[in-house]
C-alpha cells in the first residue's frame, strides 16, 4: 500500500471550484484561496473563495431542489438505495480521498483511511438503511380523537464543519439530513475542503439529484457568515470552536432564528485509578488518546487524572511512550502522529506550552516545534505535570499537549474533572463497577469511556453538555435535527 501512496501524493491537484445545483462553478468574484500542505508547507493548488452571492446561489439551489421533490419526497427506499451507493463509491475511492485529505490537513494515514473515507461511508450506509426504518407515531390520545405524529423533512440545512476530520464530521451531518429528506449547503474548513469537494462528485455521481448537495469553500468571516446570515437556511448544523458557535447563534438571531445546531470543543477527562485493570494498557491508549492526529480531536482526552499513589509511575509510563510516538510525514504508514494543520494553528500550540512553563507547569516531555527542514509543521507530544488553576487544564488546546494532574479519592476526581467549562468526552479506569457506575453519573460529559478511550460508532451518539454544544452527531437521535414534528389531530 506505501508505494500506491506515494504514487498519488505526487498528482498534481487541480484549481478547485464551487458545486452548485449540480455544476461546478466558479465564484462570482472570481477569488480564489490558496491550499498549502501542512506537510511540507507548500502549496498544493487553490480553492474557490465563496462570497455572499455564491452562498445565495447555493440556497436558492438547495431550496429548488426541495421544491421540485425529486429527493425530499422521493420514496424512502429510492432515498436509500441512492446513499447506498454514495458509500459504495467512498469506498471504491477509499485510498484516493484519504490520501487527498492528508495532503490537505497532515492527518497520519493510518488514522485518516480509517476515520474518514472509512468512517464516512460507514456513516452514509447506516442513515441509508435507518431512511425507510424511521417512523411517525400514533399519539396515545382517547379514544374520541387519533393524534398523528409525522416526521417531515425541514428544507434547507446548511452545515459548517472543521478541518480536523472533514469527511467523518461532514457525513455525520449530511447523511442524516439527506436520509431525512432535506437539501444540503455544505461548507468545509479553509483547511481541509477538498475531500468534501470529491464527496460532492461522489454524490453526483451516486445519482443524488442537482441542487440536493451543494458545497461551498471559503472563509469562515465571509462564506461561513453568509450561511450564518441566510434568511432562507432552515437549521445551521455546526462543528467547530465556542467563539465561532457564539457568532452562529448571533447570526441566527440577527436573521431568520435558523435552528443552530452546535458542536464544539472539549477538555476532556482521562481517568486513572489505581485499582484499573490493567496500566499498561491504560497508559498507551491515554498517551494515544491524546496524541494521535497530534491532537486535533474534539473527544482527545486532554487531561489526565491520575490517582496520587500512581501518579509518578503512570506518568512515567504515559512519558515513556509519549517519546517514542513517532512524529513525521503523515503518508508513511508507519507514522503515528502526523502534523498540525496549519503554521497559525502550530503556533498557538506553542505558544500553550510556553504560557505553561511561565505559570509553573512541569515540562515531563516534548515541548517544541520539530521537522521544520521539510518546511512542515510538526511538534513533538508534549507531556506537562499542572495543578488544576492552571490555563492548560482548563483551555482547549486542540495540539499535542497532555496535562497530568494527580487526585487523591473519587470524589476529588469528579471535582477536578467537572471543573472546566467543557463536557465533551471523558474516561475511567477502574476495576470497580460500582465506582465505574458512579463516575459515569457524576461526570458532566456527552460520552464517559470505561477502561477505554475511543472508538465509540455510528450506533451511539456524539454531544455535549455545557459548553461543548448542543444536539448530537450520530445514532438515529441526529435525525431528529433535520425532521420537523408535525401533529395530525383528528376528530373521529
Ligand atoms: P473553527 O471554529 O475555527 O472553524 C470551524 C468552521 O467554522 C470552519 O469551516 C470555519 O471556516 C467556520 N467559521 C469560522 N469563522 C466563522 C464565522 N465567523 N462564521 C461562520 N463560520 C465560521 O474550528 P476549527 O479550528 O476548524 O476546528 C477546531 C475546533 O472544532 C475545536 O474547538 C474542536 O474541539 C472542535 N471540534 C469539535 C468536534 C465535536 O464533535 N464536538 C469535532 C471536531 C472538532
Amino acid at each position: 500500500m506505501q508505494d500506491k501512496i506515494s504514487q498519488l501524493r505526487m498528482l498534481t491537484v487541480a484549481p478547485q471550484s464551487l458545486f452548485i445545483g449540480g455544476a461546478w462553478r466558479e465564484p462570482v468574484s472570481g477569488g480564489a484561496m490558496d491550499v498549502i500542505s501542512p506537510i511540507d508547507g507548500k502549496k498544493l493548488t487553490t480553492i474557490g473563495d465563496a462570497g455572499a452571492e455564491d452562498v445565495d446561489l447555493a440556497v436558492k439551489a438547495a431550496r429548488a431542489a426541495f421544491e421540485r421533490a425529486s429527493w425530499s419526497k422521493a420514496a424512502p427506499a429510492e432515498r436509500k438505495k441512492v446513499m447506498l451507493r454514495i458509500a459504495e463509491l467512498i469506498e471504491r475511492d477509499a485510498l484516493e480521498l484519504a490520501v487527498l485529505g492528508v495532503r490537505d490537513n497532515g492527518t497520519e494515514i493510518t488514522m485518516a483511511l480509517k476515520a474518514e473515507p472509512g468512517s464516512a461511508a460507514a456513516t452514509f450506509r447506516y442513515y441509508a438503511e435507518a431512511v425507510d426504518k424511521v417512523y411517525g407515531e400514533i399519539a396515545p390520545t382517547s379514544e374520541t380523537v387519533l393524534g398523528l405524529i409525522h416526521r417531515e423533512p425541514i428544507g434547507v440545512i446548511a452545515a459548517i464543519v472543521p478541518w480536523n476530520f472533514p469527511m467523518m464530521i461532514g457525513a455525520w451531518k449530511v447523511a442524516p439530513a439527506l436520509a431525512a429528506g432535506n437539501s444540503v449547503v455544505l461548507k468545509p474548513a479553509e483547511g481541509a475542503s477538498l475531500t468534501l469537494l470529491k464527496l460532492a462528485a461522489l454524490c453526483a455521481e451516486a445519482g443524488l439529484p442537482e441542487g440536493v448537495l451543494n458545497v461551498v469553500t471559503g472563509r469562515g468571516a465571509v462564506t461561513g457568515e453568509a450561511i450564518g446570515l441566510h434568511g432562507d437556511i432552515d437549521v445551521l448544523a455546526f462543528t467547530g470552536s465556542g467563539g465561532v458557535g457564539r457568532r452562529l447563534l448571533e447570526y441566527s438571531a440577527r436573521s431568520n432564528l435558523k435552528r443552530v445546531y452546535l458542536e464544539l470543543g472539549g477538555k476532556s477527562p482521562n481517568i486513572i485509578f489505581a485499582d484499573a485493570p490493567d496500566l499498561d494498557l491504560a497508559a498507551k491508549v491515554s498517551a494515544y488518546g491524546i496524541f494521535r492526529n497530534s491532537g486535533q480531536v474534539c473527544v482527545a482526552g486532554s487531561r489526565l487524572l491520575v490517582e496520587r499513589s500512581i501518579h509518578e509511575q503512570f506518568t512515567a509510563k504515559v512519558v515513556a511512550i509519549a517519546t517514542q510516538i513517532k512524529v513525521g510525514d503523515p503518508l508513511l504508514l508507519a507514522t503515528e502522529a502526523g502534523a498540525i494543520s496549519s503554521e497559525i494553528q502550530l503556533e498557538k500550540d506553542i505558544g500553550f506550552a510556553g504560557q505553561a512553563l511561565a505559570e509553573g507547569a512541569t515540562l515531563r516531555a516534548g515541548g517544541a516545534r520539530i521537522l521544520q527542514e521539510t518546511g512542515g509543521f510538526y511538534m513533538q507530544p508534549t507531556v506537562f505535570d499542572v495543578t488544576p488553576e492552571m490555563t492548560l487544564a482548563k483551555e482547549e488546546v486542540f495540539g499535542p499537549i497532555l496535562s497530568v494532574i494527580p487526585f487523591d479519592n473519587e470524589e476529588e476526581a469528579l471535582r477536578i474533572a467537572n471543573s472546566t467549562a467543557y463536557g465533551l468526552a471523558s474516561a475511567v479506569w477502574t476495576a470497580n463497577l460500582s465506582r465505574a457506575h458512579r463516575m459515569m453519573r457524576g461526570i458532566k460529559a456527552g460520552i464517559v469511556h470505561v477502561n477505554t478511550y475511543g472508538g465509540a460508532d455510528n450506533t451511539v451518539p456524539l454531544g455535549g453538555v455545557r459548553q461543548s454544544g448542543n444536539g448530537h452527531d450520530k445514532s438515529l437521535h441526529a435525525m431528529d435535527k433535520y425532521h420537523n414534528l408535525k401533529t395530525g389531530w383528528i376528530q373521529l
